[in-house]
């Protein structure tokens, strides 16, 4: 898989976003994923909050037709012109939003257009929810197998466990 700074920025930031917590700070985490200009204020959190729960349908859902369903959704939502960019020095890549919007609608394009490659790039089986019940956490599955199952090893080890202890005869 090759990435560029911004296909892999794109699918990790949807991740942090989607795995935040209600009191987490959003602009710490934006800065994290080197989002230029990421000062947000009251308004712009509540728009990426809900944006963050349009996010996770991507990775919840199995199916490769409903996934490409809700990632269209998202870029209806959040493309706009695609063009060439070699900002800050880096190799030609893709943005679809100019640089120039502000900071929602550039986190915007860069998670629903990360996705969207990552998505035409990898057959569509990239994006995953931990198996683990209860955990509602999500990942990008960079494994070479693809065959990613928990959030965390410490989830799997959780599980395995959990797995274990069920399947010992009751005394
Ligand atoms: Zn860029
Ligand atoms: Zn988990």
């Amino acid at each position: 898989m090759h990435f560029n700074h911004d296909n892999r920025v794109g699918p990790e930031l949807a991740v942090a976003l989607v795995n935040a917590e209600p009191e987490a700070d959003l602009e710490a985490i934006l800065r994290d994923h080197a989002i230029r200009w990421p000062r947000l204020d009251a308004q712009g959190v509540a728009v990426l909050r809900s944006w963050s729960d349009a996010l996770r349908a991507a990775f919840e859902t199995a199916e490769p037709d409903e996934r490409c369903a809700v990632i269209n959704r998202l870029l209806d939502e959040a493309a706009g012109r695609l063009h060439l960019t070699t900002h800050d020095g880096l190799d030609p890549h893709l943005h679809l939003v100019a640089d120039e919007k502000d900071v929602v609608a550039r986190v915007k394009a860069v998670t629903a257009g990360g996705l969207a490659f990552l998505t035409a790039w990898t057959g569509g089986t990239r994006l995953g929810i931990c198996d683990r019940d209860g955990c509602r956490l999500v990942f990008v599955d960079t494994s070479r197998n693809g065959r990613r199952r928990y959030c965390s090893a410490r989830c799997g080890n959780y599980d395995a466990v959990a797995r274990h202890r069920a399947s010992r005869p009751r005394t």
